[in-house]
């Protein structure tokens, strides 16, 4: 038997997979989707089995050394889904495959074997067997060494991790996987309890409480536990360990990230006739087993996670599987809780503030068919799951489900690819929809679901564009419109709660001299630092390079440097300057580094705690604050003023979701944006809630200039610090696809990308516009491995962005 296996080698003329022989041995582990260790070069390397075949063509092969997972973490679909996602977005088909896996199973420290308890009740066994389940019975084994130990018994042990009776744990960096506990059991009857209380010695205090508290509880107790409560030390009972009056068992504990919170368990609702009519529609979907592909466009508040609920209800109840992705700003207890309280431990949650433990353990689950919906960020699309019914992504438009580094994969794409797969049903769902989607529904390639009413008819805010030039003019100098301070000062008064919105942290605080107008720069990025108060620095957000903050001007000397714009931290101060007594809960990267914060700023404000929820991005989505009555937008015009195609876009999206969070409930809302552009066409169609105004004018402005979703992009960057080097490359690789391309695709550039350095790496780019011709892939791929080949010994690197998001 042979092996067809992509290894792990960042270079690529290795991409593609290598044949490998199946040692006997090995032959009843090694599986499609199985990772394994081979020789490659001189050394071991890791690779992923791809297929699995009688012969090969080759007339020498190597063996494979050994095998890494005991069932394959990946299914045969994952593994498919792998090699087309290499070619969609051109990158080694070893990275996507290895980014389908949590974060511990991307590196090797072996496997745990252990007795599951189905397996402790297995009698049925001849003497061998017996052997090998009582040796496990001992306690987790190395399956290196059980297999050395018993290595006639190998169809054995496979047989019951197939049957579940004993179950393969990754090990971790420096720690096991699972988390144990100890507990503390007594093994004495109460007869030798008795005798054994009188011959221990008087000054044997501590031990004598130790055992009359177990004695007294007749079942194990944690050991921390017994160390808090009796205020004992370990060396107490280890001392009656000795005596084999206790044993010391370790338990393992399921790192449950939502332990100790309880959640309520949903009732279901009367649904608005929206909502059931969209309902329905999915519902048949999913009963033809046909892949079909919805956009839900629904105003905020309109009912659309009810919809996504109802929806996986219906799926489950067909036995098949669905996955959620939220944006992972989005995945808040909050959100969490409308699903866990729905589908209780039927779900398991993936998002980037797990640990590589929990987030393992979630993913076990899945991977193990223990739970059978995911809610999760992105990379929860890769879930293994074999039932797919429904995949719904939340935000649909959202940025940040397009992945920055290679590979450089689409969610949505993704999932659409899934749930081909799958025969299954994709739901995306927006108050404002991504231009490339609500597109796919006018071509009909999606099917357009809309929920035009928010539930009870309750009003969606009434929105007021404040020109800021105006207020300037007629001398308000502050941060403040009159419009918004007013409704501040109002809110205060009635005891309401609001929402200040500032766009991206720091984005706009920049320092400049008076004198020369020269701006602070960071000396390796050519982009202006930033500004914090707190610790009186500059800092810059791409290298992180930090500096005290001059009092001189650099350029000239001069004392009159200024701080520019506005952070949190400054609107926090003038909200205290202006309202006196204000209370102010500030959410940005600065307040929330720390595990568990921002959770605990949200409940604080939903408990009443602040006047004021300051905040970035973070803040702009899926908050849901019954009390909140104001949204205030300080500035409108940072993301306008951005180099991208979308500025527009994001803007009027950005808009029109911090503006859903006002009057979601009883009490009604208000919005107030303040800008410099008023009569901005995303502003405009934001202020009056029109999304189909905004689609029909951006699409006008993209197909005239030929961007998405009329054309496709590529975007290649260039960046090496040798600048001669770097342009004459990026200019032949123009002139060479432009000869290979068909003459309608056309490239621009190459240019000095919009951020010209980072980290002393000069960067160009180029971009390439096409209308979805399907030879395009193919030729760039071969280009970018030619040119990777040809300058592997330069220091210059290109990357390849299909489809990209972000055009820095
Ligand atoms: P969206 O996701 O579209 O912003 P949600 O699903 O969060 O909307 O619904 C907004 C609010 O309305 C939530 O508090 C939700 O519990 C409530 N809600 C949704 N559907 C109904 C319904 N049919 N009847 C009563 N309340 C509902
Ligand atoms: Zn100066
Ligand atoms: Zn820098």
């Amino acid at each position: 038997m042979y092996a067809k296996v992509v290894v792990d080698v960042p270079n690529v003329e290795t991409d593609k997979p290598y044949d490998y022989r199946i040692p006997e041995d090995l032959r009843l582990f090694v599986e499609m989707g199985s990772r394994v260790s081979v020789p490659f070069g001189g050394r071991l390397i890791q690779g992923f089995v791809i297929a699995i075949s009688e012969m090969t063509e080759l007339d020498k092969v190597r063996d494979i050394e050994s095998v890494l997972d005991l069932t394959p973490p990946l299914t045969d679909e994952l593994v498919h889904l792998g090699s087309r996602l290499s070619e969609e977005y051109i990158c080694r088909q070893y990275q996507v495959l290895q980014a389908m896996l949590p974060a511990a199973l991307r590196s090797n420290y072996g496997k745990e074997l252990s007795l599951t308890p189905t397996g402790r009740e297995q009698i049925l066994l001849d003497n061998q067997e017996q052997k090998v389940m009582s040796y496990l019975e001992r306690g987790s084994v190395d399956f290196n060494q059980l297999c050395k130990q018993f290595p006639e018994q190998l169809p054995f042990i496979r047989h019951a991790l197939k049957q579940g009776w004993v179950e393969a744990v990754q090990k971790i960096k420096n720690r096991i996987t699972r988390k144990m506990i100890s507990y503390i059991r007594c093994c004495l009857t109460p007869e030798e309890a008795e005798e054994a209380l009188r011959t221990l010695v008087k000054k044997a205090e501590k031990q004598r409480l130790v055992l009359n508290y177990l004695l007294s509880l007749d079942h194990p107790v944690a050991l921390r536990e017994i160390l808090s409560t009796l205020k004992v030390t370990y060396s107490t009972v280890k001392a009656l360990e000795q005596k084999k009056w206790v044993e010391i068992e370790e338990v393992e504990e399921r790192r449950d990230p939502y332990a100790g919170r309880s959640f309520v368990n949903a009732k279901p609702i009367a649904f608005t006739t929206e909502q059931k009519e969209v309902i329905d529609e999915i519902v048949v979907s999913l009963q033809v087993n046909q892949f079909t592909s919805y956009l839900l466009h629904g105003v905020t508040g309109s009912g659309k996670t009810e919809v996504y609920l109802e929806s996986i209800a219906k799926c489950l109840d067909q036995d098949r599987e669905a996955i959620v992705l939220v944006p992972e700003i989005s995945l808040t207890p909050q959100m969490v809780e409308r699903f866990k309280g729905r589908f209780g431990n039927q779900v398991a949650v993936l998002h980037s503030r797990l640990s590589h433990g929990e987030r393992y353990d979630e993913w076990r689950m899945i991977r193990e068919g223990k739970v059978k919906v995911v809610v999760g960020a992105r990379s929860a699309v890769f879930a293994p799951f074999s039932q797919l019914g429904l995949i719904i992504i939340d935000e649909e438009h959202e940025g940040s489900y397009k992945q920055e580094e290679s590979p450089r994969y689409h969610a949505r794409d993704v999932a659409i690819a899934r749930a081909k797969n799958h025969h299954a049903v994709t739901l995306f769902g927006s108050a404002t929809p991504s231009l490339e989607s609500y597109y796919q529904c006018s071509k009909g390639k999606m099917k357009l679901l809309r929920m035009q009413y928010r539930v009870a008819n309750r009003p969606l805010p009434p929105v007021h564009v404040v020109d800021m030039r105006e207020e300037l003019r007629e001398g308000n100098r502050t941060m403040f419109s009159r419009p918004l301070a007013e409704a501040i000062r109002d809110r205060l008064q009635n005891k309401e709660q609001m929402v200040i919105f500032l766009n991206r942290r720091g984005f706009s605080t920049f320092v400049m001299c008076r004198s020369c107008g020269n701006s602070l720069q960071c000396p390796h990025c050519d982009i202006s630092l930033t500004y914090h108060r707190s610790n009186q620095t500059v800092r810059c957000h791409y290298c992180g390079f930090t500096e005290q903050v001059a009092e001189q001007c650099p350029s000239c000397g001069s004392t009159h440097i200024r701080y520019f714009g506005t952070g949190t931290q400054k609107v926090e101060e003038e909200l205290s300057r202006h309202f006196p007594g204000i209370r102010v809960i500030r959410m940005d990267v600065d307040t929330t580094t720390q595990k568990g914060s921002h959770e605990k700023l949200l409940s604080e404000f939903r408990s009443g705690g602040g006047d004021v929820l300051l905040g970035t991005q973070m803040i702009a989505k899926g908050l849901d604050f019954p009390n909140v009555t104001l949204v205030g937008v300080i500035a409108a015009d940072t993301i306008l003023g951005m180099p991208d195609f979308r500025a527009a876009e994001r803007t009027f999206q950005l808009l029109t979701q911090v503006g859903g969070r006002a009057g979601r409930h009883q009490l009604p809302g208000e919005v107030v944006i303040q800008t410099y552009n008023p009569e901005h066409y995303s502003i405009e169609f934001a202020k009056t809630h029109d999304y189909t105004g905004f689609f029909a004018m951006e699409a006008k402005h993209r197909f005239e200039k030929d961007y998405p979703p009329f054309y496709r992009l590529i975007l290649f960057t260039f960046s090496s610090p040798n600048v001669p080097l770097i342009v004459k490359l990026a200019d032949e690789w123009n002139r060479k696809l432009q000869i290979l391309l068909p003459s309608s695709i056309y490239m621009l550039g190459p240019v000095a990308s919009p951020i010209p350095r980072i980290k002393d790496r000069y960067r160009f780019q180029c971009m390439l516009k096409y209308r979805n011709e399907k030879q395009v892939l193919p030729i760039v791929k071969k280009m970018a491995d030619a040119f990777s080949s040809r300058h592997k010994k330069d220091d210059i690197l290109l990357t390849v962005d299909v489809d990209p998001q972000i055009l820095m």
